[in-house]
């Protein structure tokens, strides 16, 4: 049997492994469009920081992994898939048949539309090729502006403010909006300031472009002629300021223009649609990763769950169905966890909470720890902590085993939520 596997980060990786172990003699192609190992981007802020070299990144580490395994690695990009014919077309012109095929090609960073964000100077932190570019232009006390303060905005701001003056703006009214609560997110941003990094909220950048010094004819010639090696003057908030780099991370969207014409069902996140074998609506054609809209857990709706813990849970799933083992997946499941200059904050689940639900919070201004915690119908569904590290998994594994709080524990927890480990004990022991 034949497996054409797209795209060769974590998903593909974890998917051509886990075929092979159950399917000695298939043969297995892993298709990648970067010029590089195959690696974790999730490792790129500790590249930049310096904590590890570029092979760090790598997913594995032995030159001869893939061979070893007969796994066969093609750098070539995908252009189209035509399910009729089971056939991919790569950039290159040649085409690889297939018997089954997984989609894993993750996802691609998205830019606003703001006039200059294709100057060169104006960078994303999603490949390796992107991080090699920021380490080159980040020169000693640089003036960095990053654009948005998501999820990766804040895991990358503490790699970026270590080598400059760091300013985010971000247009939204509080930071990783989409993964914390207002609380949380209010305590991460004081934190960050602490730490000397400008955050500006609710703030839109609406121009960008490469500045020019008004004393040197010089440097408007250069400023002109050569491709925008100067400083960037970008307008916001009513302000123009120059900065010597701007990174952009401002999200991501799933990476399937190569499916247009394919008859392949996407959904309204931009993802590609599968149940919950990973299966897609075409013969044979499986999805995992980035570029997936699978089921909510919690909520049952489907969504984009660009996190790497989900990729490769989807990837097992994937790879097992694709060689005959039928199994399926508990649907994606909301876990964030986020350092932000050694502050960790984590979110689990429904963590922004039900209409008909009850909720406890407490908040320690002071100390930078925060608790939330979500219930519905006697179930912890959701959880937001920051500043605590020691037996947090406990939240996780009360939401995603669906462990019944009883009415007592329940009481005992919206007096006092950091009791949440006895909480479990007690509550998973009466289960049992
Ligand atoms: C800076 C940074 C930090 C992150 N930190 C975290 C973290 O702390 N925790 C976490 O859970 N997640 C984190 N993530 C997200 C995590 O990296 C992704 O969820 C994970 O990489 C998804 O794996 P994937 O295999 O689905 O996709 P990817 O890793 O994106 O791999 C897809 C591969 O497919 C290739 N490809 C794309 N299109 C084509 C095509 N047409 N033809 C052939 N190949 C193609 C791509 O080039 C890529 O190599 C981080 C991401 C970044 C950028």
């Amino acid at each position: 049997m034949q497996h054409i596997i797209l795209g060769n980060g974590p998903a593909g990786v974890l998917a051509a492994e886990t075929i092979r172990r159950h399917r000695p003699l298939d043969s297995i192609v892993l298709v990648g469009d970067e010029p590089e190992p195959p690696y974790s981007r999730m490792a790129i802020p500790y590249l930049l920081t310096g904590n590890i070299a570029e092979s760090g990144t790598y997913l594995r580490h032995r030159a001869d992994h893939f061979k070893d395994l007969n796994i066969k690695l093609v750098l070539g990009r995908a252009t189209a898939v035509d399910t009729g014919s089971k056939a991919v077309r790569l950039a290159d012109g040649t085409s690889l048949t297939y018997d089954r095929l997984l989609l894993s090609t993750g996802s691609r960073p998205v830019r606003p539309p703001i006039a200059g964000i294709d100057l060169p100077r104006v960078l994303s932190c999603w490949t390796l090729e992107d991080a090699r570019s920021i380490a080159d232009a980040l020169k000693p006390d640089a003036r960095i502006l990053q654009l948005g303060a998501g999820f990766i905005g804040c895991i990358i701001m503490e790699a970026l403010a270590a080598k400059g003056k760091l300013t985010v703006v971000e247009m939204g009214d509080r930071v990783v909006p989409r993964m914390m609560t207002p609380a949380a997110s209010a305590m991460i941003e004081r934190w960050c300031g602490r730490k000397g990094v400008e955050i500006l909220t609710s703030t839109r950048v609406t121009a960008i472009d490469a500045a020019r010094s008004r004393s040197s004819w010089w440097s408007v010639i250069r400023s002109k002629t050569s491709n925008g090696n100067g400083r960037l003057k970008v307008s916001f908030g009513g302000l123009e300021r120059e900065f010597d780099t701007v990174i952009c991370a401002t999200g991501v969207k799933p990476a399937i223009d190569y499916l247009q014409g394919s008859g392949i069902e996407t959904g309204p996140g931009g993802g590609i649609v599968v149940d919950l074998s990973m299966r897609t609506n075409a013969p044979d054609v499986f999805a995992a990763g980035d570029c997936t809209e699978a089921a909510d857990f919690s909520t049952g709706a489907h969504f984009v769950n660009a996190i790497q813990p989900d990729a490769a849970d989807q990837a097992l799933t994937a790879a097992l169905n694709m060689v005959g083992q039928s199994t399926s997946w508990q649907g994606g499941f909301r876990m964030n966890v986020l350092a932000t200059f050694g502050l960790v904050s984590t979110s689990f689940g429904q963590w922004w909470g039900a209409d008909d639900g009850e909720h406890v919070e407490v908040i320690d201004e002071a100390g930078f720890k925060y608790l939330r915690l979500e219930f519905k119908d006697g179930y912890l569904i959701g959880a937001t902590c920051v500043g605590r590290t020691e037996h947090i998994g406990v939240l996780r594994g009360l939401i995603q085993t669906r462990t019944r709080v009883s009415p007592q524990w329940k009481a005992n927890l919206l007096l006092d939520p950091h009791r949440f480990v006895d909480a479990y004990l007690a509550c998973a022991q009466a289960a049992a």
